[in-house]
């Protein structure tokens, strides 16, 4: 079970893809990063200017790190990494998407409210989920209490992709938005649109990547138990 080829055939592809996102914004936002833009705006100016003409009541936070900028509804605040608030046309790029997370959240977006609402039973579900699939197949899945646990085990998994599919609209909406609110306030020329564009569309794929591994592996261990209850 734990040298199941099929679970490489599932999850190798999907991690393949995952490297190859993480790359793809990492290089994007290093690029980008490098170009100043000629509004002289830096990320944390756009941060003021965008709060400012779309009267919202948050607060901006300065973090450590690179690409770690978050906008957490409880607090309303806007935390921004010290690679997001320099003059660079990728560090409007992601300012502008997390104040897009801020305008969804002062929208009350409906994804947004559900992805925040099942956070708590997520990291149950998946902090369990592989603990009560072990359970379930070290007591044997042809085990009525065995085939339970393990099935219980996959609904944990379960909650972790329905959170990971939930995440994608939330995501592309907070990009479009964040393109939207930065050409209404000129931060960007045309021709910087379209790196920001970029940048965005490179942060997008992880999500994209990070969803396909969480359904796939999803897929593996319900295939093993149901290929495992028709053998017994
Ligand atoms: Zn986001």
């Amino acid at each position: 079970m734990f040298f199941d080829p099929l679970y490489f055939l599932f999850t190798v592809p999907a991690l393949l893809l995952a490297l190859w996102a993480q790359s793809k914004v990492r290089n994007t936002f290093a690029k980008y990063a490098k170009v100043p833009t000629l509004t002289g705006a830096t990320g944390w100016n756009a941060a003021q200017v965008l709060i400012r003409s779309n009267s919202l009541d948050v607060k901006t936070e300065q973090i450590a790190g690179e690409l770690t900028d978050h906008y957490d509804p409880r607090s309303k605040t806007v935390a921004l990494s010290q690679s997001s608030i320099i003059n660079s046309v990728a560090s409007v790029a992601i300012v502008a998407h997390e104040l897009g997370h801020a305008m969804q959240h002062r929208e009350k977006d409906p994804l947004l409210t559900l992805r925040s609402a099942i956070v708590p039973i997520v990291n149950i579900g998946s902090g369990l989920g592989p603990w009560l699939f072990m359970a379930g197949t070290l007591l044997g899945l042809s085990h009525g209490l065995g085939s339970t646990l393990a099935w219980l085990g996959v609904a944990g998994f379960g909650l972790a992709t329905i959170f990971a599919l939930i995440t994608l609209p939330v995501e592309f909406d907070a990009s479009r938005r964040a393109l939207a609110m930065i050409r209404e306030n000129r931060l960007l020329t045309e021709t910087e649109m379209h790196g920001a564009k970029q940048v965005l569309d490179a942060a997008a794929l992880t999500y994209v990547a990070a969803a396909a591994q969480s359904l796939l592996t999803l897929l593996y261990f319900v295939l093993r138990l149901n290929g495992s209850r028709r053998r017994d």
